[in-house]
């Protein structure tokens, strides 16, 4: 049993000095009090100072892909559909050594974010084994949701597509619903026989991009597996346009359908009608806000004020990290703790610290599919949990709160960090795994990936100039 002893631990929303004792793999006790906290030290074989730190649940990065780890540096100044033919063409290039060299990249950079956790929507199937490898080394907890999809975002829009570029980035492959049965069953067989830290769940790329057969192999696969699903959801103006499509609208499609339930999480929702919030938060559907990535692209604002109006649950990602750039969860509940304020008249409605840090900790367990059990610390919940420098120039306060949290922290005052019950950094320093031979072997992919592209990124380049000016004239005539 491990007792972290002094530090400001933060429960309930409220922060004070006390002892949690924790053992096999969950927090098993708190303790407020001396002679309870001296009870507490007796039990533990290991105690850890945690005077001067806060102690918080994980954060938990709520949509991420963890391949993009790679690609920081490349194109991030365009909007969605068109930056996305770039991030295809690097994602479908990456091989398993570069694609295992960016998750341990990424994990490495959540550790010392205190990100504990990570839903990790993943384009590529075929490199699944690799993906749960690297989930496993890394020592952070996962969901790994492969995509399905069998439709093109650019063949709905009618986007024409130079036939060489359409060939590197264009729709994907019609699915084989028995092989992707068969290869989904093992995987979860396979994850489930693991360390318990990576789950497995599907993940629609988005409900417009599946046919209505691979609408029915989501429901299917769901049932039989009891797994969580990871989706994107009207992330922007032009897909928003794509509602025509679907009677009464993609999202009351999806209820009608049968795909809206607890265990949902849809990334983005910039797009959502006050009505379509509403009929999520009914279906108990957690939807994930990306305030930088969808800064970044262009894509517009989530409707945070109505999205708790309603009591839609919340959970923070980063999305992509060459769209979100650095994986910050910090930066990201201030941000969302931030933008509703320059549209929302009412200031009692604007977010405060405790709903953003709810939903990047509960609201992110819920889109890992650990609902009730994980993002807050209380007996019985799981033990992931951050230690952060409490009297650093940055966030000393008297007196400390998590306002100040929330506000003043950073990756910077993350100190250790613990997940399932086990350090994996201490001190500043990682022990899951060796960081610095990580590193070194991660430029080196990070190089090779960008050579294999370098001729397919003159295809794209040839032919951006005429999707550029169409998209940009579908754009402005779009409602
Ligand atoms: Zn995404």
């Amino acid at each position: 049993m491990i007792a972290i002893d002094g530090a400001l631990v933060v429960a309930d929303g409220q922060v004070r000095t006390g002892t949690v004792l924790v053992a096999n793999r969950k927090i098993a006790a708190l303790a407020w009090t001396d002679p309870d906290r001296a009870a507490l030290r007796t039990q533990a074989a290991d105690i850890v100072d945690g005077n001067g730190h806060y102690l918080m649940p994980g954060l938990i990065d709520g949509h991420a892909h963890a391949y993009g780890s790679l690609l920081r540096g490349t194109e991030n100044s365009l909007p969605l559909e068109l930056w996305a033919l770039h991030t295809t063409l690097h994602g479908r290039a990456t091989d398993g050594p570069a694609l295992h060299s960016a998750i341990m990249l990424g994990a490495a950079e959540r550790i010392r974010a205190g990100i504990t956790g990570a839903v990790d929507h993943a384009p590529n199937f075929a490199l699944a084994q690799t993906s749960l490898a690297a989930h496993e080394a890394s020592g952070l907890r996962a969901a790994f949701a492969p995509f399905l999809h069998d439709l093109s975002d650019y063949d709905l829009m009618d986007l024409p597509i130079a036939p060489d570029l359409y060939a590197l980035v264009g729709g994907p492959p019609p699915v084989d619903a028995d092989r992707y049965t068969s290869d989904f069953a093992a995987l979860v067989q396979q994850a489930r026989a693991g360390s318990g830290r990576v789950e497995i769940q599907l993940g629609p790329n988005a409900p417009q991009r599946c046919s209505p057969a691979s609408w029915a192999l989501w429901r299917a696969l769901r049932d039989r597996h009891d797994v969580a699903v990871h989706t994107h959801l009207l992330e922007t103006r032009a897909q928003r346009s794509l509602n025509r499509l679907y009677p009464g609208g993609l999202v009351a499609a999806m209820a009608r359908n049968g795909m809206l339930e607890g265990r949902l999480t849809c990334a983005h929702g910039v797009w959502l009608a006050q009505a379509e919030m509403e009929i999520l938060a009914r279906h108990n559907v957690t939807v994930s806000h990306n305030p930088a990535s969808n800064l970044m692209l262009g894509s517009g604002v989530l409707n945070f004020c109505a999205c708790q109006s309603c009591g839609l649950r919340l959970a923070i990602g980063n999305d992509s990290t060459n769209t979100g750039g650095r994986t910050d969860i910090f930066a990201n509940m201030r941000l969302a703790m931030m933008l509703p304020r320059r549209a929302e008249p009412d200031f009692a409605q604007w977010p405060k610290a405790d709903a953003v840090f709810a939903a990047a900790t509960e609201g992110g367990a819920a889109a890992l599919g650990l609902a009730g059990k994980l993002g807050r610390i209380a007996p019985g919940q799981l033990a992931d949990l951050v230690l952060v420098q409490a009297n650093h120039a940055a966030t000393l306060a008297a007196p400390p709160s998590l306002d100040v949290l929330v506000q003043h922290a950073g990756p910077e005052h993350v100190r250790s960090v613990m997940v399932d019950g086990a350090w994996v950094m201490r001190d500043g320093v990682i022990i899951a795994f060796d960081e610095a031979e990580m590193l070194h072997g991660a430029a080196i992919q990070a190089k090779l990936l960008r050579d294999r592209v370098a001729d397919q990124l003159l295809v794209l380049m040839a032919a951006f100039p005429a999707m550029s000016a169409q998209f940009a004239r579908d754009s402005n005539s779009n409602p």
